[in-house]
C-alpha cells in the first residue's frame, strides 16, 4: 500500500489505462494525499533520506563515581492552593536577596539559588504547584530531587495535597513537610501529621523519616530550618555530580527577550557551562554567547544544580527539553535536522494513517456497489446507478430557468468505458458531501459531440473530456453557444478542476 502511494506521488501523472482494474480507489486515495500542500515534495525526499542513519544527541552513559562530586538539591514546592506556596517562595527569594550585598535586577529564570550561612546551596524551582511538576515529568525531565510539601496549619490536607503526594510518589521525589501557618491560634499541626498519615506520609514523631517543619512563610519564622532540613535530606540522598566534560541539563523555561533574543533558563545536571559551548535542546541549538543568573549578574560558569539564563539559541525551545553539549555547529545542525527529519515522519505516519482509512472507506463503498450491481457490465452498471441517482436527487433535469443555482449540471465523456466509470465514482464520493450538487445531465464514451454541446446549452452545463478531442467545428460551436468544454489528461487534474468549478459556484457566506 505504502509503495503504491509513494509511487502516485513521485509519478503523478498517471495514465488511467495503466491502472488496474479497480484502482480508480486508489486515484481517489492518492487525490487525498496531493491535496495536502506540498506532499509530494515531502515524500520523495524522504525516500531520499530513506537511508539517513539517527544523528541525534543522547546523554553520557553513567559516570566514572570517581568522578562524581557533591551537588546542591533542586526542590520543587508543592501543596494544595492557598497554603502559601508562593508566599514561601517569596519569603526565600527575599531573604537571599537582602543576605546579598549589592541587589542586582532580579531576572526570571524559572530557578533561584538560596544560600546557607554553613555554605550549602538549594535550588528552589520557581513555579508551585504540580502542574509544573507533571508538565516537565510528561516530557521526561525529571530535575526535582525534593519536593516541599506546603500544607497550611488551619485547613489541614485538602485535595491538592493528596495530588501532591502523589506526583511525588510516583516521580520517586522524597518529602520535606512544611506546616505552614503556624503563626495563626487555629493552627493545629499535629492534625496536619496525623491526616498525613492516611496518604503514607509518616512524619519522624510517628516512626516514619519525613521530616516536619512548623514555619510561617507570611512572618518568616523557622524558614532556616525548613532549609537545613532539606540539606539533611539531600545529605542522606547523596546528591552528586560528574562537573566534567560535555553539559546535560533541561530546559524549565524558555522566553525572548528583547535584547537578547530568545533565551533559556535551565538546571546544569552535568558538566559545566561555558561561554562558547554548543548546546541543542529539542530542535534548537545554540552557541552560548553569555549567561546570567537570577540576579541578572553575568557568570561565567554553571556547575550542575545551578539555574542559569543561556543566551545564543536561534530558537525558542521548550521547558521540559533537554539539553545536551555537542562538539561543533556543524554538529548542531546534523542533529536539529535529524530531530526534524524524524517529526516529520512520524506526521507522514500519522497521514499515511489517514489515507489508508480513506481508502479502506472507499472500497467498502466499491465493495457495496459491486454487490449490489453484480457482475452487470460497466455500462448497465453505470446507467443504474445514474438511473437510481436522477431518481435520488434529481427527479428531472430541471428546465435552466428553474434550476438550482448550487447544482452544476455535468457531461461526462470518457475515451473508454472504464475511464468514465472511474470519474462516476469519483463524483459518487463528491456529490453527497457538497453544497453545491453535481447534476450528471449526460455521460458516455467518445469525442465531445453537437449533440453534447445541445445538451449543455440547455442545462447550462459544463462538458468534461477525459482523453478525448473536440473538433474545431464543435469548439466554435461550444463558444458560440457559450458552452464550457474542459479537456483532461490526468483524472485527478479533471476532478482538481471540477472542485474549483463547484467551488466558485458555492454560495457566498456573509
Ligand atoms: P499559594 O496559593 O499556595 O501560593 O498560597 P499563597 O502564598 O498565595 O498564600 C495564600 C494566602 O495565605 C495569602 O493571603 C497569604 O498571605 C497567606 N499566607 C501564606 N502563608 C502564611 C502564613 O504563614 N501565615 C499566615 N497567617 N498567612 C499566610
Amino acid at each position: 500500500d505504502i509503495d503504491c502511494v509513494y509511487e502516485a506521488l513521485l509519478n503523478t501523472a498517471i495514465d488511467i489505462d495503466s491502472l488496474e482494474a479497480n484502482s480508480h480507489l486508489d486515484e481517489v486515495c492518492i487525490k487525498e494525499v496531493i491535496k495536502k500542500a506540498g506532499m509530494k515534495l515531502k515524500w520523495s525526499k524522504l525516500k531520499q533520506d530513506k537511508v539517513r542513519e539517527n544523528k541525534d544527541a543522547v546523554r553520557r552513559p553513567q559516570a566514572d563515581p570517581a568522578l562524581l562530586t557533591p551537588r546542591s538539591p533542586v526542590v520543587t514546592i508543592m501543596g494544595h492552593v492557598d497554603h502559601g506556596k508562593t508566599t514561601l517562595l517569596d519569603k526565600l527569594r527575599k531573604t537571599q536577596v537582602a543576605a546579598m550585598e549589592a541587589g542586582g535586577i532580579t531576572q526570571h529564570i524559572g530557578a533561584f539559588l538560596v544560600s546557607l550561612p554553613s555554605g550549602e546551596n538549594i535550588t528552589f524551582l520557581d513555579t508551585p504547584g504540580h502542574a509544573a511538576f507533571s508538565a516537565m515529568r510528561a516530557r521526561g525531565a525529571q530535575v526535582t530531587d525534593i519536593v516541599i510539601l506546603v500544607v497550611a496549619a488551619d485547613d489541614g490536607v485538602m485535595k491538592q495535597t493528596v495530588e501532591s503526594i502523589q506526583h511525588a510518589k510516583d516521580a520517586q521525589v522524597p518529602i520535606v513537610l512544611a506546616i505552614n501557618k503556624c503563626d495563626k491560634p487555629e493552627a493545629d499541626a499535629e492534625k496536619v501529621k496525623k491526616e498525613l498519615l492516611a496518604h503514607e506520609v509518616v512524619c519522624e514523631d510517628y516512626g516514619g523519616d519525613v521530616q516536619a517543619v512548623h514555619i510561617s512563610a507570611l512572618t518568616g519564622n523557622n524558614l532556616l530550618a525548613l532549609a537545613e532540613a532539606t540539606i539533611t535530606l539531600a545529605e542522606m540522598l547523596e546528591l552528586k555530580a560528574d562537573h566534567t566534560g560535555p553539559v546535560e541539563g533541561t530546559v524549565i523555561e524558555s522566553f525572548t527577550d528583547k535584547g537578547r533574543g530568545p533565551v533559556t533558563a535551565a538546571i546544569i545536571q552535568r558538566g559545566t557551562l561555558r561561554k562558547g559551548s554548543i548546546l541543542v535542546a529539542g530542535k534548537c541549538w545554540a552557541k552560548v554567547r553569555s549567561m546570567f543568573d537570577e540576579n541578572g549578574k553575568t557568570i561565567n560558569e554553571a556547575c550542575p544544580s545551578m539555574p542559569v539564563g543561556i543566551v545564543g539559541w536561534r530558537d525558542l525551545p521548550s521547558a521540559g527539553d533537554e539539553i545536551l553539549e555537542v562538539e561543533s555547529e556543524t554538529r548542531a545542525r546534523e542533529v536539529v535536522d535529524w530531530r526534524k527529519y524524524e517529526q516529520e515522519q512520524d506526521k507522514n505516519k500519522d497521514d499515511l494513517k489517514i489515507i489508508k482509512e480513506k481508502r479502506k472507506e472507499h472500497q467498502e463503498a466499491h465493495r457495496k456497489d459491486r454487490e449490489k450491481y453484480g457482475s452487470l457490465h460497466w455500462k448497465e452498471r453505470s446507467y443504474l446507478k445514474f438511473q437510481a441517482r436522477k431518481e435520488q436527487k434529481f427527479l428531472k433535469p430541471k428546465e435552466k430557468t428553474e434550476r438550482d443555482s448550487n447544482a452544476l449540471p455535468l457531461i461526462i465523456k470518457g475515451d473508454v468505458d472504464g475511464s468514465v466509470e472511474a470519474i462516476l465514482d469519483i463524483l459518487d464520493t463528491y456529490d453527497a458531501s457538497h453544497e453545491c450538487k453535481l447534476e450528471l445531465i449526460h455521460f458516455g464514451v467518445g469525442d465531445i459531440s453537437e449533440n453534447d454541446v445541445h445538451l449543455a446549452e440547455t442545462f447550462g452545463g459544463i462538458i468534461y473530456g477525459f482523453n478525448v478531442n473536440a473538433a474545431n467545428v464543435i469548439q466554435q460551436s461550444a463558444a458560440k453557444r457559450q458552452v464550457k468544454i474542459k479537456l483532461h489528461k490526468i483524472i485527478y487534474h479533471l476532478v482538481e478542476d471540477l472542485q474549483e468549478e463547484l467551488s466558485s459556484r458555492l454560495p457566498c457566506i456573509v
